[in-house]
Protein backbone atom coordinates (compact mmCIF):
# COMPACT_ATOMS: atom_id res chain seq x y z
CA UNK A 1 0.00 0.00 0.00
CA UNK A 2 1.52 3.32 -0.83
CA UNK A 3 1.01 5.92 1.70
CA UNK A 4 1.02 9.80 1.55
CA UNK A 5 1.55 11.84 5.07
CA UNK A 6 0.23 14.69 5.29
CA UNK A 7 2.72 17.24 7.44
CA UNK A 8 0.12 17.37 10.31
CA UNK A 9 -2.45 14.54 10.38
CA UNK A 10 -2.45 10.55 8.94
CA UNK A 11 -0.98 8.69 6.61
CA UNK A 12 -3.38 8.03 4.03
CA UNK A 13 -3.53 5.40 0.50
CA UNK A 14 -2.36 7.60 -2.31
CA UNK A 15 -5.24 6.26 -4.13
CA UNK A 16 -9.00 7.15 -2.38
CA UNK A 17 -12.92 7.36 -4.12
CA UNK A 18 -14.51 10.09 -5.55
CA UNK A 19 -18.15 10.83 -5.12
CA UNK A 20 -19.38 13.25 -7.74
CA UNK A 21 -22.31 12.06 -9.98
CA UNK A 22 -22.94 9.43 -7.24
CA UNK A 23 -26.73 9.58 -5.99
CA UNK A 24 -27.94 11.36 -9.35
CA UNK A 25 -29.32 8.34 -10.50
CA UNK A 26 -26.81 7.51 -13.41
CA UNK A 27 -26.15 4.01 -11.56
CA UNK A 28 -28.22 2.26 -8.70
CA UNK A 29 -27.78 3.70 -5.83
CA UNK A 30 -27.20 0.49 -3.82
CA UNK A 31 -24.81 -0.50 -6.83
CA UNK A 32 -22.81 3.01 -6.00
CA UNK A 33 -22.77 1.97 -2.29
CA UNK A 34 -21.48 -1.49 -2.31
CA UNK A 35 -18.94 -0.20 -4.98
CA UNK A 36 -17.87 2.31 -2.34
CA UNK A 37 -18.30 -0.60 -0.10
CA UNK A 38 -15.50 -2.82 -1.68
CA UNK A 39 -12.88 0.26 -2.42
CA UNK A 40 -13.07 0.68 1.42
CA UNK A 41 -12.44 -2.91 2.02
CA UNK A 42 -9.12 -3.07 -0.39
CA UNK A 43 -7.77 -0.15 0.84
CA UNK A 44 -9.15 2.88 -1.08
CA UNK A 45 -10.77 4.44 2.73
CA UNK A 46 -10.46 8.14 1.72
CA UNK A 47 -13.36 9.28 0.58
CA UNK A 48 -13.78 12.37 -1.56
CA UNK A 49 -16.87 14.23 -1.38
CA UNK A 50 -18.70 18.36 -1.54
CA UNK A 51 -21.79 20.14 -0.02
CA UNK A 52 -22.35 20.95 -3.92
CA UNK A 53 -22.20 17.35 -5.18
CA UNK A 54 -26.28 16.20 -5.97
CA UNK A 55 -27.28 19.10 -3.61
CA UNK A 56 -25.78 16.92 -0.51
CA UNK A 57 -27.07 13.91 -2.15
CA UNK A 58 -23.52 12.54 -2.33
CA UNK A 59 -22.46 12.92 1.33
CA UNK A 60 -25.92 10.98 2.45
CA UNK A 61 -24.52 8.41 0.23
CA UNK A 62 -21.11 8.33 1.53
CA UNK A 63 -22.63 8.53 5.00
CA UNK A 64 -24.66 5.61 4.20
CA UNK A 65 -21.51 4.02 3.09
CA UNK A 66 -19.44 4.35 5.87
CA UNK A 67 -22.51 2.90 8.18
CA UNK A 68 -20.36 1.12 11.03
CA UNK A 69 -16.74 1.64 9.73
CA UNK A 70 -16.41 5.19 10.03
CA UNK A 71 -13.17 5.01 12.45
CA UNK A 72 -11.51 3.87 9.19
CA UNK A 73 -12.06 5.76 7.09
CA UNK A 74 -11.01 9.26 6.00
CA UNK A 75 -13.51 11.61 4.72
CA UNK A 76 -12.94 14.71 2.66
CA UNK A 77 -15.37 17.46 1.88
CA UNK A 78 -15.60 20.95 0.50
CA UNK A 79 -18.01 24.22 1.45
CA UNK A 80 -18.90 25.83 -1.91
CA UNK A 81 -17.57 29.50 -1.69
CA UNK A 82 -20.81 31.25 -1.56
CA UNK A 83 -20.81 29.46 1.98
CA UNK A 84 -17.32 30.65 2.85
CA UNK A 85 -17.83 33.53 5.06
CA UNK A 86 -17.49 33.57 9.14
CA UNK A 87 -20.69 32.11 10.32
CA UNK A 88 -21.69 30.44 6.13
CA UNK A 89 -18.71 28.22 6.66
CA UNK A 90 -19.51 26.77 10.35
CA UNK A 91 -23.47 26.27 9.54
CA UNK A 92 -22.17 24.48 5.62
CA UNK A 93 -19.77 22.25 8.02
CA UNK A 94 -22.44 21.42 10.34
CA UNK A 95 -24.90 20.30 7.37
CA UNK A 96 -22.08 18.40 6.52
CA UNK A 97 -22.06 16.46 9.34
CA UNK A 98 -25.32 15.34 9.26
CA UNK A 99 -25.22 14.16 5.84
CA UNK A 100 -22.40 12.20 6.80
CA UNK A 101 -23.86 10.92 9.98
CA UNK A 102 -20.19 11.42 11.51
CA UNK A 103 -19.35 14.32 14.45
CA UNK A 104 -16.08 15.24 12.08
CA UNK A 105 -14.50 15.40 9.14
CA UNK A 106 -10.70 14.79 8.25
CA UNK A 107 -10.01 16.86 5.80
CA UNK A 108 -12.18 20.09 5.13
CA UNK A 109 -11.53 22.02 1.49
CA UNK A 110 -12.58 25.45 0.16
CA UNK A 111 -14.22 24.20 -3.24
CA UNK A 112 -12.35 27.13 -4.68
CA UNK A 113 -11.70 30.75 -4.60
CA UNK A 114 -15.05 32.98 -4.42
CA UNK A 115 -15.97 36.35 -2.91
CA UNK A 116 -15.04 36.19 0.76
CA UNK A 117 -11.59 37.35 2.06
CA UNK A 118 -9.27 34.51 2.45
CA UNK A 119 -8.16 35.25 5.58
CA UNK A 120 -12.19 35.52 7.06
CA UNK A 121 -12.40 31.44 5.66
CA UNK A 122 -9.15 30.30 6.75
CA UNK A 123 -10.43 31.73 10.29
CA UNK A 124 -13.49 29.76 10.29
CA UNK A 125 -11.69 26.61 9.34
CA UNK A 126 -9.29 26.88 12.11
CA UNK A 127 -12.07 26.90 14.87
CA UNK A 128 -13.67 24.28 13.07
CA UNK A 129 -10.34 22.55 13.76
CA UNK A 130 -9.71 23.95 17.32
CA UNK A 131 -13.47 22.18 18.09
CA UNK A 132 -12.62 19.13 16.86
CA UNK A 133 -15.11 19.07 13.89
CA UNK A 134 -12.41 19.28 11.18
CA UNK A 135 -8.72 17.12 11.37
CA UNK A 136 -7.47 19.37 8.53
CA UNK A 137 -8.39 21.76 6.09
CA UNK A 138 -7.21 22.53 2.74
CA UNK A 139 -8.02 24.43 -0.05
CA UNK A 140 -9.04 23.18 -4.19
CA UNK A 141 -8.11 24.85 -7.82
CA UNK A 142 -5.82 27.04 -6.43
CA UNK A 143 -3.17 28.20 -8.97
CA UNK A 144 0.29 28.85 -7.36
CA UNK A 145 0.11 32.68 -6.84
CA UNK A 146 -2.97 32.00 -4.78
CA UNK A 147 -1.33 29.59 -2.59
CA UNK A 148 1.31 32.08 -2.26
CA UNK A 149 -1.49 34.38 -1.20
CA UNK A 150 -2.99 31.88 1.67
CA UNK A 151 0.97 31.22 2.80
CA UNK A 152 0.58 35.01 4.01
CA UNK A 153 -2.85 35.05 5.21
CA UNK A 154 -3.04 34.70 8.84
CA UNK A 155 -3.10 31.18 9.99
CA UNK A 156 -2.72 29.87 6.11
CA UNK A 157 0.26 27.80 6.73
CA UNK A 158 -1.48 25.79 8.18
CA UNK A 159 -3.45 24.41 4.78
CA UNK A 160 -2.89 20.65 4.33
CA UNK A 161 -3.47 20.02 0.76
CA UNK A 162 -4.75 21.59 -2.50
CA UNK A 163 -6.39 19.59 -4.50
CA UNK A 164 -6.17 20.21 -8.51
CA UNK A 165 -7.23 18.38 -11.71
CA UNK A 166 -4.33 15.93 -12.96
CA UNK A 167 -4.27 13.73 -15.21
CA UNK A 168 -1.83 12.92 -18.44
CA UNK A 169 -4.13 15.50 -20.61
CA UNK A 170 -3.12 18.19 -17.77
CA UNK A 171 -0.04 18.06 -16.84
CA UNK A 172 0.17 22.35 -16.27
CA UNK A 173 0.71 22.30 -13.20
CA UNK A 174 3.94 20.06 -13.11
CA UNK A 175 5.83 23.34 -13.86
CA UNK A 176 5.33 25.09 -11.00
CA UNK A 177 2.50 24.40 -8.69
CA UNK A 178 3.34 20.23 -7.67
CA UNK A 179 6.65 21.58 -7.22
CA UNK A 180 5.97 24.36 -5.00
CA UNK A 181 3.49 21.75 -2.86
CA UNK A 182 6.31 19.42 -2.85
CA UNK A 183 9.22 21.94 -1.54
CA UNK A 184 6.81 23.09 0.89
CA UNK A 185 5.63 19.65 2.15
CA UNK A 186 2.31 19.80 1.32
CA UNK A 187 0.29 16.43 -0.56
CA UNK A 188 -1.32 17.40 -3.68
CA UNK A 189 -4.95 15.74 -4.61
CA UNK A 190 -5.32 14.73 -7.68
CA UNK A 191 -9.29 15.17 -9.48
CA UNK A 192 -10.53 13.55 -12.55
CA UNK A 193 -7.45 11.32 -12.81
CA UNK A 194 -9.10 9.17 -15.42
CA UNK A 195 -10.08 12.06 -17.17
CA UNK A 196 -13.83 11.24 -16.29
CA UNK A 197 -13.48 8.61 -18.12
CA UNK A 198 -13.80 10.26 -21.66
CA UNK A 199 -10.76 10.07 -24.66
CA UNK A 200 -8.13 9.89 -22.52
CA UNK A 201 -9.28 6.33 -21.69
CA UNK A 202 -8.65 5.45 -25.26
CA UNK A 203 -5.86 6.74 -26.40
CA UNK A 204 -3.07 4.81 -27.95
CA UNK A 205 -0.25 6.23 -25.28
CA UNK A 206 -2.33 4.82 -22.64
CA UNK A 207 -3.53 1.62 -24.67
CA UNK A 208 0.52 0.98 -25.11
CA UNK A 209 1.91 0.97 -21.30
CA UNK A 210 -1.14 -0.74 -20.53
CA UNK A 211 -0.56 -3.75 -22.63
CA UNK A 212 3.43 -3.52 -21.31
CA UNK A 213 2.04 -4.41 -17.89
CA UNK A 214 -1.03 -6.43 -18.56
CA UNK A 215 -3.13 -3.48 -16.63
CA UNK A 216 -5.76 -1.05 -18.09
CA UNK A 217 -5.36 2.48 -19.49
CA UNK A 218 -7.07 3.58 -16.19
CA UNK A 219 -4.63 1.85 -13.92
CA UNK A 220 -1.88 3.37 -15.89
CA UNK A 221 -3.57 7.23 -15.88
CA UNK A 222 -3.83 6.41 -11.84
CA UNK A 223 -0.18 5.24 -11.61
CA UNK A 224 0.91 8.17 -13.58
CA UNK A 225 -1.02 10.59 -11.40
CA UNK A 226 0.81 8.77 -7.86
CA UNK A 227 3.94 8.57 -9.35
CA UNK A 228 5.82 11.41 -7.30
CA UNK A 229 4.65 9.86 -4.33
CA UNK A 230 3.40 13.54 -3.05
CA UNK A 231 -0.34 12.82 -4.80
CA UNK A 232 -3.08 11.18 -3.80
CA UNK A 233 -5.30 10.66 -6.70
CA UNK A 234 -8.76 10.21 -6.43
CA UNK A 235 -11.30 8.46 -8.85
CA UNK A 236 -14.62 8.31 -8.70
CA UNK A 237 -15.97 4.78 -10.17
CA UNK A 238 -19.61 3.58 -9.82
CA UNK A 239 -19.08 0.06 -10.53
CA UNK A 240 -17.16 -2.62 -8.33
CA UNK A 241 -15.32 -3.89 -11.27
CA UNK A 242 -13.69 -0.16 -11.84
CA UNK A 243 -12.93 0.00 -7.85
CA UNK A 244 -11.68 -3.25 -8.02
CA UNK A 245 -9.36 -2.08 -11.08
CA UNK A 246 -8.46 1.31 -9.70
CA UNK A 247 -7.09 -0.11 -6.13
CA UNK A 248 -5.01 -2.76 -7.55
CA UNK A 249 -3.03 0.31 -9.41
CA UNK A 250 -1.56 0.91 -6.07
CA UNK A 251 0.60 -1.43 -7.29
CA UNK A 252 1.62 -0.72 -10.47
CA UNK A 253 4.83 1.43 -10.84
CA UNK A 254 5.51 3.11 -14.20
CA UNK A 255 8.75 2.44 -15.67
CA UNK A 256 10.98 5.02 -17.46
CA UNK A 257 10.39 3.35 -20.58
CA UNK A 258 6.51 4.00 -20.10
CA UNK A 259 7.23 7.54 -19.19
CA UNK A 260 9.10 7.76 -22.24
CA UNK A 261 5.83 6.89 -24.15
CA UNK A 262 3.48 8.95 -22.11
CA UNK A 263 5.89 12.35 -22.22
CA UNK A 264 5.76 11.70 -25.99
CA UNK A 265 2.01 11.58 -26.09
CA UNK A 266 1.42 14.36 -23.21
CA UNK A 267 4.37 16.72 -23.19
CA UNK A 268 5.40 17.78 -19.53
CA UNK A 269 4.77 22.05 -19.71
CA UNK A 270 7.86 24.04 -20.77
CA UNK A 271 6.29 27.06 -19.27
CA UNK A 272 3.53 28.06 -16.97
CA UNK A 273 0.21 27.16 -17.65
CA UNK A 274 -2.65 28.71 -15.60
CA UNK A 275 -4.54 26.18 -13.67
CA UNK A 276 -7.21 24.43 -15.64
CA UNK A 277 -10.63 23.94 -13.87
CA UNK A 278 -13.54 21.28 -13.98
P1 LIG B 1 -12.65 10.60 -12.85
O1 LIG B 1 -11.42 10.89 -13.66
O2 LIG B 1 -12.51 9.98 -11.54
O3 LIG B 1 -13.61 9.73 -13.79
C1 LIG B 1 -14.79 9.12 -13.35
C2 LIG B 1 -15.34 8.30 -14.51
O4 LIG B 1 -14.37 7.34 -14.89
C3 LIG B 1 -16.61 7.54 -14.19
O5 LIG B 1 -17.41 7.58 -15.36
C4 LIG B 1 -16.14 6.12 -13.93
O6 LIG B 1 -17.07 5.15 -14.34
C5 LIG B 1 -14.93 6.04 -14.82
N1 LIG B 1 -13.92 5.12 -14.25
C6 LIG B 1 -13.47 5.06 -12.98
N2 LIG B 1 -12.58 4.07 -12.84
C7 LIG B 1 -12.46 3.48 -14.06
C8 LIG B 1 -11.72 2.39 -14.55
N3 LIG B 1 -10.89 1.70 -13.76
N4 LIG B 1 -11.86 2.05 -15.85
C9 LIG B 1 -12.69 2.74 -16.67
N5 LIG B 1 -13.42 3.79 -16.27
C10 LIG B 1 -13.32 4.16 -14.96
O7 LIG B 1 -13.45 11.98 -12.80
P2 LIG B 1 -14.18 12.83 -11.67
O8 LIG B 1 -14.43 14.15 -12.31
O9 LIG B 1 -15.29 12.09 -11.08
O10 LIG B 1 -13.04 13.08 -10.57
C11 LIG B 1 -12.86 12.24 -9.46
C12 LIG B 1 -13.33 12.90 -8.18
O11 LIG B 1 -12.61 14.09 -7.92
C13 LIG B 1 -14.79 13.37 -8.21
O12 LIG B 1 -15.68 12.28 -8.11
C14 LIG B 1 -14.78 14.31 -7.05
O13 LIG B 1 -14.84 13.61 -5.83
C15 LIG B 1 -13.45 15.02 -7.24
N6 LIG B 1 -13.54 16.25 -8.05
C16 LIG B 1 -13.20 17.44 -7.45
C17 LIG B 1 -13.28 18.63 -8.13
C18 LIG B 1 -12.92 19.90 -7.44
O14 LIG B 1 -13.23 20.97 -7.96
N7 LIG B 1 -12.27 19.85 -6.31
C19 LIG B 1 -13.70 18.68 -9.55
C20 LIG B 1 -13.97 17.38 -10.12
C21 LIG B 1 -13.87 16.22 -9.38
P3 LIG B 1 -18.09 4.37 -13.34
O15 LIG B 1 -18.62 5.40 -12.38
O16 LIG B 1 -19.09 3.81 -14.28
O17 LIG B 1 -17.32 3.31 -12.61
Amino acid sequence: MRIIDFADGDGVPAIGQGTWMMAEGHQLRDEEIKALRVGFDLGLTLVDTAEIYGGGASEELVGEAMEGRRDELFVVSKVAPSHASSLGTIRALEASLKRLRTDRIDLYLLHWRGGFPLAETVDALGRLRQEGKILMWGVSNFDTDDMQELMETPGGRACATNQILYNPEERGTEYDLLPWMRREGMPAMAYSPVGQGGSLLRHEALARVAGRHGVSPAQVALAFAIRDGNVIAIPKAGTQEHVRQNAAALHLHLEAEDMAVLDAAFPPPSRKVPLSII
